[in-house]
Parts: structure tokens; sequence; C-alpha cells
């Protein structure tokens, strides 16, 4: 697939054309952002630990039904993905009250929520993507009420999901943000999930220990965001259990799930 002009550049991806007007290229960089932009860093092998994690969690969705923008992983930074109109709302879906959550309304933080929470932001960087009601999605026209409904049944089986998944090695799923977008089928216009869910997307503590293993490290100055991620993939079976990665070598293990196949 040929790599075209860029069309966009986020915070931590690029996306590129690609021979195929239905289809674009994600590029995942090494930047990691916080705060709405006041902090910022490069963590060396980052884009290549989310690729991958993004891969695994988005193709194992499609497995169950949920269709989303991933066509494949085409090297250790990009993804050949469909192109969508992004739907200009981040839906942000809470098992556990941390983060802003917790400032905003005091609650105590790792309250354990009864029932899952999706909270709307509106995608503007500018304003710092405040939170929203459902109520301002119609007014404001950004999504359609049969597009929410569908995003919001889509939300809680990828919620159910992923807790699965992430419990099953040992991990517990607080939080996450998700977005989704309008693609063309048969001339009708159709939801689907799109963007990325990696430890820069998700908050994810280890079952037992409550050890962050996520973007909180760099968030709250942790440290070891590269070993953390890396812990994730492995134990998602990504990369394998005697991978030794440090944010120097993690850029050749990408290619080590290929090659043992
Ligand atoms: N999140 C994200 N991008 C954003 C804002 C939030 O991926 O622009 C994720 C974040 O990683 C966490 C969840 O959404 O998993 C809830 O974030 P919260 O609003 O608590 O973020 P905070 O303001 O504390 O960073």
């Amino acid at each position: 697939m040929k790599k075209g002009k860029k069309l966009y550049e986020g915070k931590a991806k690029i996306i590129y054309a690609s021979s195929d007007k239905n289809l674009v290229i994600q590029y995942f960089k090494d930047d990691a952002t916080a705060f709405n932009n006041q902090k910022k860093s490069t963590i060396e092998g980052k884009g290549v630990l989310n690729n991958r994690i993004s891969e695994h969690i988005l193709s194992n969705l499609s497995q169950i039904g949920i269709k989303n923008h991933l066509v494949k992983r085409l090297n250790m930074r990009e993804q050949l993905i469909k192109f969508v109109e992004i739907i200009p709302i981040e839906f942000v879906v809470r098992n556990v009250a941390t983060g802003s959550l917790t400032k905003r309304l005091g609650i105590e933080d790792g309250t354990v929520l009864k029932e899952p929470l999706i909270e709307y932001c509106l995608k503007d960087d500018e304003l710092g993507d405040p939170l929203i009601a459902e109520e301002h999605i119609y007014a404001f026209e950004w999504a359609s009420k049969k597009e929410i409904e569908k995003v919001k049944k889509m939300i809680l089986r990828i919620n159910d999901f992923m807790i699965g998944m992430f419990r099953g090695v040992g991990i517990k799923l607080i939080d996450f943000k998700l977005e989704f977008g309008r693609v063309k089928l048969n001339g009708k216009s159709e939801v689907i999930l799109a963007d990325e869910i990696s430890p820069d997307t998700c908050r994810l503590w280890d079952s037992i220990t409550e050890k962050k293993l996520d973007k909180d490290r760099f968030r709250k100055d942790l440290g070891d965001l590269i070993p953390a991620y890396t812990e994730v993939a492995k134990r998602l079976g990504i990369l394998h259990e005697q991978s030794n990665v440090t944010a120097v070598n993690v850029t050749k293990l990408s290619s080590v799930k290929k090659k043992s196949k």
C-alpha cells in the first residue's frame, strides 16, 4: 500500500492518504501529551507498543462483531484503516472512579461504580475537551439519536469484552476513551469504532497490586512507562514472556510474534 500525503497530524498519531480513497494509513508516534497539551514528551517505543496493543484489541473486537476501522497492521508503526468521518465526541467509559471524575464530583478515588458510566466530551483541544450532556449532542447535531443509541450499545459490549479480556490477564479495566466515525456502506451511513484502544487511552491497574500500567505513569511522573506498556503487551500474549523490552530495543521486538508463527 503506497503512502500518500499527510492528511492530519494529531498529538499521538499521523494520518496519511493511501492509494485507495476509502482507506488511510495511521502512524503511531512516540509523542506523549497530557493536561490538554501542557505536558509534552517523547517516549521512545511507545508508538510501536500502542500499534500492537490496539491492533490486538480491535481485531478481537471485530471477531465479536464490533465493526471498526482497522483493516490491517502494516508494520511496526502503521495500520491501514478505513477513512471515517469522525464524530466529534470522546466517549469516556468508567468502571471505577478515578481521574477527572473524582476531582469534579469529590468521589473517592477507586470507588467501584454500580454500573458502567458513559460520559461525553466534545473533541475540541482549544476548549479542553469539555464534558457535555447527551442533549448537547442532539442540540448541536454532532450525532443523531439513532447513532448515539447504536454507539451506547456498542460501548457496553466493548466494555464487557475488554473487562473480561483484561481480567483474564490480571488487569483491572478502570476506564477508557473511545471514538466513533461514519463510513458509507452501500450508500448508507454506518457508525463504526475508530481511533485506538491502548494504554494511552485506557486506565489499566494490576489486579493485585493496583500498579498503574497506563498513561498515568506519564501524567503523574511515575516513570517506567515502556516497561508498563510492555507488561500489558506480554500479558495479552502479543510479546513473548522472555522478551526483555527496553525503550531502545522495543522496536526490534515488534516483529517477534510474526516470526514465531
Ligand atoms: N482519555 C483519553 N483521552 C483524552 C481524555 C481521556 O484517552 O483526551 C482517557 C483516559 O486515559 C482515561 C479516561 O479517558 O482512561 C478517563 O479520563 P479522565 O477524564 O479521568 O482524564 P484525566 O482528565 O484525569 O486525564
